[in-house]
Order: C-alpha cells, then structure tokens, then sequence
C-alpha cells in the first residue's frame, strides 16, 4: 500500500446524492414509511457512488466518512462517545438515538444547531463537560472503510480534529478535555492502522478563526501526542475557511505527515508557509480550487500559486480549499442554463476534474493550461447601475436626525406605546405551497395564482385585525425564500435547477447565482403590499430583504469586491423602498438575519466586512422621506462584534431575537448607548409551544425595565412561516393581550 499522500485530493463530497436521495430516504424513515435497513441501503447506494465517481475522475486520494446521516460534527460526537445522559438514557437503538440528538424527542430537545463557521451549512454542538464520559466509536469510519476496499479503492477516513471539535463543543470548559480526548482518538487511529487504513484526515478549521496562546499550544501538544503513537495511520491535519497563522507553526512542529492550507480564502497561508523555513518531510496540500463558490478555477492562477508552493515543500499535493459539501453536485444536471453562463461555472463534479488537472500539471511542470476563462459578455455589464454607483455621494446613505424622524413618524402613523407587529411571514401551509408548485409547473396559470394569493393575503390581514396588532404585514405567501424570491425577479440573477446545497441535516438550499450587474427590472413587491394596504386602514409593513443577507444566501460573482456588488443589490432595493413609499407604504423592514454569519472569521478582517454591509443597507433604506419608517429584523441575540454595527445601520426600529436569551440583549444595546425603537422578540417561534400570556407579560415587563416604553415594540422572535395557524393565533392573542396589560401598568 502506497505511503504517499496522492497528488490529488478533494477534502470531502457533497452527500446528499444527485437527487437529492439522502433528503428523501431520512425523511421517508422519519415518516416510518422507510425501515433502517431500506434507509442504510440508500446511504451505502451513495457513499458507492461518490468512490466511483471520484476514481473514475482519476482523483488520487478519496476521502471516506464523509458521509452523515445529518451532520460530520454529530458523526464525530458519536465517534468519541460523546452522547448525553440525556439521550443516552432514551434507551433508543443508535440510529434513533443518533436521529434523537439531531431532532430532539418529545421528553428531550435536540443539541443546539449553529452555523458551521462562516457557511450556510449548520452542524449540532455537541455538548461536552467535565463529565462526559469519552470512548473510542470507530465503527462508522472503519465500516466506510471497508466498503469502499470493497470496490477496490483505498480511501482516507476523515473526522473533525480534537481540537476543533471541542472549541465548537458547549459545556462547562469544554477545551479542559482536550488530553482525555485525544486519548479517545488514539484509540481510534489505532483501531483505524489495524484494519489497514494508511491516511487519517483531521480536520480543524476552529484555527482560521483567532485563538488564544493556550489553545494554539493545546493543538499542538494534542498532534504530539497522536503523532508518537506507535500503531497509526499517517496523518493529515486539515484546515479551511482562512489564514492558519500561529497554528501553521505549531502544526509543523509535530510528526504528522500532511497539513492542508486555504489558499483561496487564506491567501496568507502562503506566506505563512514561506516563513516557516524548508518544509522538509511535510506533504502540503494545497486547497487551490475554492470549494465554497461555483465559479471554474482561474487554471493558470491556480498553477503559478502551486508552484510556489512547489518551491517551498517537497511533496505538495493539490485539493479543494474546503469539503465539496458546499456546492451543488453536478452542473451537467442544469440543462436550462444560459451557456455564457454555465461555461463559466464548476460544480463539484467539474471541480474534482479541475484538482486532478492541477495535480498533474505540478507533477509534470506543465505550466501552460487551457485557456484562459473567457471574458464575461458585454450584456452582463450595466454602464447605468455603474454610473448611478459612481455618482453617489456620502449623503446618499444618510437619512435626517432620529429624534426629528420618530416624531414625524409617529404623527404619521399614530400608533400606541408599545406598538405589537411580526416579523413578515404567516404560516406557509400545504395548499400554499401546492399553489406555488402548479404555477411553476403550469398547471395554475397567473390569474388563477394570483387570486390565490390576494386570498390569502386577506386572510391574513383580516386575522392580524381580529388579533388587533397594531402593525400589520400581508404574510409573504408568494415567497417561496426570502433571497430566491428576488433573485428571480432581479437582473444578473440565475436560478439552477438542481443546484441543491445541504443547509441542515435533511434541509437543502437553492442558493442563486449572482454572475453579471444587478439591476431591478420592475417593481418586486409592490403590488403585494398595496394590495395588502388596501385591505385595512392600519399601517401594512412592506417587506424587503436586504442586500448582505442576498449576497449570504447566493453563490457571489468573484470577479469583483463583494462591496460592489452589495451596493448594485442595495441600488435596486433603494428603488425599490422609494416605489412603495410612493405607493402609501409608511413602513418598510428590511431583513438582515445574515449580518453576522458573514463577519470574518479574524477579528482584524472584520471592520472592512462591517463598514460595506452597513453602507449597502443604509445605500438600500436612506432613499426615502424621514416620515417613513425603516425597521430592520436580525434572527439572533448574541450580537458580540456586530452591536456597534447594528447601531450603524440607522434603522429606525431593530426586531431580534431575544426569548431565549431572556432579553438580554437589551442591556448590551443600552450599554452602547442604543437609541432608536426595538422589539425584542417575546416568542420564541423555534418552537410549536405556545407561550403563556403570563410568560409574555414578564418578557415585557422585563423590557420596559431596560428601554423606555416609547421606543419598545413587541414581536415574536421572527418570521411564523414554519408554525401553523393554531399555534400562531394562540400566540398572537396573547402577545397582544400582554402588550395592553403592560401598557395599562
Ligand atoms: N420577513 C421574514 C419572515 O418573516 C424574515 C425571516 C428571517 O428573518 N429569516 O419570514
Ligand atoms: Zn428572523
């Protein structure tokens, strides 16, 4: 068996299947009508596919326990024998206690789920504490081992590192277990060199982000210790997502054999490894096709960058920047793309061809590939948007003092103290989504869907009425997504056909493509909301997404700053505010959920990230009249770097999420000095559970503690669209009831 790394690799496969058969075969055995072994048939059907597809590419080392059930995070939770009591003690067999850490049980919520760095992917924490009891599990890696040997192909185990895996952990300490841990590990390299496998792969991404000293030396001692086994696969040690900095020193002063750098969104990795003197021994593997966007590889870039790399270490080997499992599988599926525009695009399959070519090109010296990636055409260019961007002046993202505007506001719009509103979706029930279904296929035509729509619109305006919220919205039924119902309708947008992404567990995303100038084509949401406002005299909110959380949830042109193209979207949505003001809209929110999941992921790249995607959202919200109200929504609570950025934003009303966390909140936007309205969520909407009038009561009163009464606003924690109507009636009667009991006090 050949000791050598390869001279091609990818860092993982998207798992999901073409067709997204893992989605249907989980959900078929949640809805009983699939049994474990129906469903383990399915996943070995896939994993086989995967191993073929990439030894038929002629790809050099194929990665094996890449596949998840629901998630590598909560694979590698099981590996170590990191299950709660809590679970552990359901006595459910292990793929049902498995499915009952990723989904919860009735008597047991499921482990928190959060964003997997800065990607649209979610993976479950696992909780770990001083006593977690570790135990080595290598079943799952040794099982996918041996089948793939079954096809005759050598494959590469892949776990997420000890030292990623417990500084992604929660728990009392979690990284004081490191030494426990990496005993557990040992034992499963051991167990893994038993059975044959020559390479490990160890993923620990948790160093592109800033770590303390003590967690540095940790990652150090941690592949000391797994080096100077005696009986253990060759090790590769995997990083991704940025700049390894201070690790990549540590890493190389251990006995692994194989450390992977981002050298697409870690450039600095390069001169990281420059300065770490003769790489003598070490097989880099260089991460020189982007793993995380859909655009082919610049091929002579790649190859100039490989050289250097070349010239610095004597073995390299060329892979992805990150897992694969982040773009779509195969663009041969997308048969109705503009062919300008599919020329240009590489989805996995098409980058694992792209890593095998760069692979042989180092090996041979080849420095002359292909050509170069053809010029984009001249229609995607659009000299108006570009010249309207360059005339913009700094007073362009200003609106008028604050104070004037809420009291002109307020004149405008007299609504109570304590205003009550939601966050913009109601319920998106079967018979919606079927109608949305037959239109798209034809079966509905536009008159028939679009009295639907009104239908439902003045359900939920008449609901909203009888409930006696004082802010209404008209429910959002016609978006299928809050970014793909706009890259629909805006120029420079692609949709794909089957270009599916696993968001969580069996939960795919479509995400668009950005790929030329955007530009509005018409009106996107006007007709809707002054539908809606024609329904009631109460103030209807129109409802806009905003231009960073656009570019969060869409494959981004690369070919420019993302500054850039967040003011061309910020450009259309500015209009597009400006269009429904003129048509009687008074408010007007535009949603940021993705604000903070884009932050850098290193602290010293943050404030360039801030500055664009707040100047994007105030470019998009400050075209209107100080009359008009700007109110923005933030899914999350925990706002750290973001909160002076949040202040920045200059929305005259904030909603965000704050149920769980108690509110907060609302003492970390006083303590900046946090002026402006604000509606910290009072339900939390994750949950069926419907909350108690006396519940919502406290939370108010809470709030009216810590802000005064004349800038709080009470709402759920976001949007309603996965709840059903019982739950949101319930819910709202008691918002509503609570917010008129705390303004009598
Ligand atoms: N307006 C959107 C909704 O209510 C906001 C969703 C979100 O913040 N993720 O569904
Ligand atoms: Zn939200």
């Amino acid at each position: 068996m050949s000791t050598s790394f390869g001279q091609s690799t990818v860092l993982g496969y998207p798992r999901i299947g073409a067709n997204r058969e893992l989605k249907k075969a989980v959900e078929a055995y949640w809805a009983g009508a699939l049994d474990a072994a129906g469903l383990e048939a399915v996943a070995a059907g896939l994993r086989a596919e995967v191993w073929r597809t990439l030894r038929d590419a002629r790809l050099d080392a194929i990665p094996s326990n890449t596949f998840s059930y629901y998630d590598h995070v909560l694979d590698t939770a099981v590996a170590v024998g990191a299950i709660p009591q809590r679970f552990a003690r359901l006595g459910l067999g292990a793929l049902d206690t498995y499915f009952a850490m990723a989904r919860g049980v009735d008597a047991e919520p499921a482990l928190e789920l959060t964003k997997w760095f800065d990607t649209n992917y979610h993976y479950l924490v696992p909780e770990i504490n001083a006593d977690t009891a570790f135990a080595a599990n290598p079943a799952k890696a040794l099982r996918e081992y041996a089948e793939a040997r079954e096809l005759g192909i050598t494959t590469r185990p892949v776990l997420v590192g000890p030292a990623t895996f417990l500084l992604l952990a929660k728990g009392d300490d979690p990284f004081a277990r490191l030494d426990d841990l990496v005993e557990t590990y040992a034992a499963i390299l051991t167990a893994l060199a038993e059975a044959g496998v020559p390479w490990v792969q160890l993923d620990e991404p948790a160093y592109v982000a800033d770590r303390t000293p003590a967690e540095v030396d940790g990652l150090r001692h941690a592949y000391r210790r797994l080096g100077e086994l005696p009986n253990r696969p060759r090790i590769f040690v995997a990083s991704y997502f940025g700049d390894l900095a201070d690790a990549l020193p540590a890493l190389l002063d251990t006995p692994v054999e194989a450390i992977g750098v981002d050298l697409v969104a870690g450039p600095e990795n390069l001169n990281r490894l420059a300065a770490a003197g003769p790489l003598r021994g070490k097989t880099i593997v260089a991460g020189l096709v982007d793993g995380r966007n859909i655009w082919r590889t610049d091929l002579r870039a790649a190859v100039t960058t490989g050289v250097t790399v070349t010239g610095l270490a004597d073995l390299v080997s060329v892979s992805t920047s990150c897992s694969l499992l982040h773009v779509p599988v195969d663009l041969a599926a997308e048969t109705r793309l503009d062919p300008q525009l599919s020329e240009r695009l590489a989805f996995a399959r098409q980058k694992v061809d792209e890593v095998v070519l760069l692979g042989r090109a180092l090996r041979d010296g080849t420095t002359t590939l292909t050509a170069p990636l053809p010029s984009a055409p001249p229609s995607w260019r659009r000299d108006d948007i570009r010249g309207r961007l360059a005339a913009l002046r700094p007073g362009d993202r200003q609106r008028g003092d604050y104070a004037d505007r809420a009291d002109r506001q307020q004149q405008r719009l007299g609504l109570p103290e304590l205003p009550t509103t939601t966050i913009g979706s109601f319920p998106q029930t079967p018979a919606l989504r079927t109608a949305r279904a037959a239109h798209r296929a034809g079966t509905l035509d536009d008159a028939g869907y679009t009295a639907r729509m009104r239908a439902e619109v003045e359900h939920v305006i008449r609901l909203q009425e009888e409930l006696g919220l004082d802010v209404l919205v008209h429910g959002e039924p016609e978006r299928n997504d809050m970014v793909q119902y706009f890259g629909e309708q805006l120029d420079g947008f692609a949709a794909t056909d089957h270009g599916w992404v696993q968001s969580y567990g069996s939960r795919c995303v479509r995400p668009p493509v950005i790929y030329g100038d955007v530009a509005r084509k018409t009106p996107m949401t006007v007709t809707w909301s002054t539908y809606a406002q024609s329904l009631t005299d109460k103030p209807v909110k129109g409802m806009l997404t905003g231009p960073v959380t656009i570019l969060a949830w869409s494959f981004v042109r690369d070919d420019q700053p993302l500054a850039d193209t967040a003011d061309q979207v910020a450009l259309a949505l500015r209009d597009e505010c400006r269009d429904l003001e003129a048509a009687g809209i008074r408010v007007i929110q535009v949603d940021e959920p993705a604000l903070r999941e884009t932050l850098p992921l290193r602290r010293t790249h943050q404030p360039a990230y801030l500055d664009w995607a707040v100047g994007a959202f105030r470019l998009a919200t400050s075209g209107v009249a100080d009359d008009t109200q700007i109110h923005t929504h933030l899914c999350y609570s925990e706002f750290g770097e973001v909160i002076t950025a949040i202040d920045a934003l200059d929305a005259d009303v904030t909603s965000i999420e704050a149920s769980r966390s108690k509110m907060e909140i609302l003492d970390d936007l006083a303590a900046i000095g946090y002026q402006r309205g604000v509606g910290p969520g009072v339900w939390d909407i994750h949950s069926p559970r419907v909350p108690p009038h006396d519940e919502v009561v406290e939370a108010l009163r809470r709030a009216v503690a810590a802000v005064p009464a004349r800038r709080l606003w009470v709402n759920p924690d976001c949007g309603l669209k996965t709840r059903t109507y019982p739950e949101v009636e319930a819910s709202l009667r008691h918002l509503v009831a609570a917010a008129a009991e705390v303004r009598r006090a």
